[in-house]
């Protein structure tokens, strides 16, 4: 492994754990008593200015919103339900105690440390517990299907929680291309609890269908991610040894302006003074230039729903005589024929399903993004 990372110990007995509120109250970066900067494992991988400002004392200026809170919230109460799913499936887990979670810790270099705190430990599912009744779920719901043949060592489980369309998208995309904070947490976590790099696995439930799955992030790709981890917190590692806890000394901003990033982060007018400004200026201007009045749009849509019901029936009729002209063809052993002057064919096609689970346990993350390309498209829809 070429990273240089290394676990750090931390006692277990609870006279130096922390409380859960003091754990999860954590900003995403700060100074030890002993000068020693530790990050927020969940913070890896995002804008380094924004934990020199958390570090260095600077006030957030834009604090999460209620409903941004409770969206958190909501994704916390829901991780043991997603660890109990699991259990279910057959996996062996053991949950971090809530009163007492056992934190985690990686060294970049003397004086720069990541620590966080593992939602669970466990075994996944072996193949031949399938005879027992608590593992009937079929192995093929799992994404490590076709990866080398599973061990029994315990790994790291950090559980996900994330809305329809992100749900989808971690699943074809996989874990390194669409959630690549996760991996680094996982994999922080993974050399911070064993002192040594595993498997790992990050479960992911959609909020809306309840659905869950798992992505098992084998060994080399979890050190990976360590190296990853390594180069990009070592670079604010010099940062920090160049000039101290130095709150004006910045580094430079890893995210453009206007990025969601950049939206959402609790020091933005701190970092970009005149954004918020600027994105209410752009917001009037827009309105402004605007072609489409609100009563028109009322209009539109009253008459896309005109439109739709009015169609309701004719498309019900088409249905229903397809279905009559299909039997009739399929009697007939006929592929096209005439019927009053019209060519009716019976047309053939296949389609293919690309099972993007077993794409990506089996791919690595760079040839697959060679392979499953992204494009976004915008369209209306009226319901
Ligand atoms: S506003 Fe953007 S660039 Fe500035 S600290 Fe926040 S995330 Fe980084």
């Amino acid at each position: 492994m070429a990273t240089t990372t290394s676990p750090v110990s931390h006692p277990t007995s609870g006279s130096r754990a922390e409380a859960r509120a003091d754990v999860y109250a954590r900003p995403s970066a700060h100074v030890d008593e002993d000068g020693t900067l530790d990050v927020r494992a969940s913070a890896v991988g995002t804008c380094r200015r924004a934990l020199w400002y958390a570090a260095t004392g600077h006030q957030p200026t834009n604090p999460p919103t209620d409903a941004a809170l409770t969206v958190m919230e909501a994704g916390n109460a829901l991780e043991p339900v997603v660890l109990r799913a699991m259990a279910r499936a057959g996996w062996t887990l053991t949950p971090a105690d809530p009163s007492v979670p056992q934190p985690a810790s990686i060294r970049i270099d003397p004086h720069v440390v990541v620590t966080g705190h593992p939602d669970a430990t466990g075994r996944r599912p072996l193949p031949q517990d399938a005879a027992s009744p608590v593992t009937a779920t079929p192995a093929s719901m799992f994404l490590f299907d076709d990866e080398p043949p599973a061990t029994d060592d315990e790994m790291i489980v950090e559980v996900k929680t994330r809305g329809p369309s992100a749900f989808k998208r971690w699943r074809t995309l996989g874990a390194e291309r669409s959630h690549p904070t996760a991996v680094a947490q996982v994999a922080v976590y993974t050399l911070g609890t064993f002192g040594a790099v595993r498997d790992a696995a990050i479960a992911v439930l959609d909020t809306a269908s309840r659905a869950w799955d798992v992505e098992i992030i084998p060994a080399p790709r979890v050190a990976q991610a360590l190296d990853r981890v390594g180069a990009w917190l070592g670079q604010l590692g010099a940062h920090y040894d160049r000039h101290g806890a130095d709150p004006q000394a910045l580094p430079t901003r890893d995210f453009a302006a206007g990025s969601w990033q950049c939206r959402s982060c609790p020091f933005l007018a701190t970092c970009q003074p005149g954004a918020a400004t600027e994105a209410t200026a752009d917001a009037v201007t827009e309105v402004e230039d605007a072609p489409v009045s609100a009563a028109e749009a009322q209009a539109a849509v009253a008459e896309y729903a005109e439109a739709r019901d009015a169609l309701k029936v004719p498309e019900r009729d088409k249905r229903a005589a397809l279905a009559t002209l299909k039997a009739w063809m399929r009697r007939q052993g006929a592929a096209k024929t005439t019927i009053a002057g019209h060519t009716v064919s019976l047309v053939q096609s296949t389609r293919y399903a690309v099972d993007h689970r077993k794409l990506n346990a089996i791919l690595d993350p760079a040839i697959r993004a060679e392979i499953v390309s992204e494009r976004a498209s915008e369209f209306v829809r009226v319901s």
